[in-house]
């Protein structure tokens, strides 16, 4: 408000009164606000020295920041419980089917049964059973830019299915040899493909994820 003279000094006062109103509505607005997200939430329980913060029920959906909203350089998770990204090979461009072809993915090898959970936030996009992958998972990230690929396990997690948001860490499925995994070799067969404009999940281009595994995935106990 503009004003001049003696009336200034009464409306600046008035000013004042009205400013203090508004922030004491907003002190109890907040507060308010504070008491009910308290005991509306689950509490935040800190995770003791080596716990695991994975293993979320599949399709319990947190409040996800911005900041954690997948992007094409999100950090990433290992994707099978337990394993360290100093443990991974890459074999990313390793010849398979006697030279027709190149693995385009890492092997993880992990014990059968072995959790894997989402190397990143993302939507259940496609549950899929194919010779070559046998069970397998085809996961978008939240911008739908790349598709992760998930295969060999075991079986899927109890009440996994398409279309459902699956946060950072949940565990998706067990580490297994469906398909064409060597019976005595469980291992997960992981691969991310950049997704074409059609966001076809069969048709994406495979990039290494072992780089960004080992460089930048995100320090777990
Ligand atoms: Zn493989």
């Amino acid at each position: 408000m503009v004003t001049s003279g003696s009336s200034g000094t009464v409306s600046s006062l008035s000013d004042d009164v009205r400013t203090f109103k508004v922030l004491l509505v907003g002190w109890i607005v907040g507060g308010a606000f504070v008491v009910l997200c308290g005991a509306g939430g689950s509490p935040a329980v800190p995770l003791a020295a080596g716990q695991r913060p994975a293993a979320r029920p599949v399709g319990d959906r947190p409040h996800v920041s911005q900041s954690h909203v997948s992007q094409p350089d999100v950090e990433l998770l290992v994707p099978v419980l337990g394993i360290r990204p100093e443990q991974l090979r890459d074999n990313f461009d390793e010849h398979r089917g006697n030279g027709t072809r190149t693995h385009g993915a890492i092997d993880i090898l992990a014990s059968r049964g072995t959790p894997v959970i989402a190397s990143v936030d993302g939507t259940i996009r496609k549950l899929f059973t194919s010779r070559a992958g046998g069970l397998t998972i085809y996961q978008f990230d939240v911008a739908e830019n790349r598709v992760y690929y998930y295969a060999h396990l075991d079986r899927y997690a109890d009440g996994l299915r398409e279309g459902i948001f699956v946060p950072q860490g949940t565990v998706i499925g067990y580490v297994g040899t469906t398909g064409n995994a060597p019976p005595g070799t469980p291992h997960l067969h992981f691969a991310i493909e950049d997704l074409p404009p059609t966001k076809e999940w069969w048709k994406g281009t495979p990039v290494n994820p072992y780089p960004m595994l080992t460089t930048r995935a995100l320090a777990r106990p």
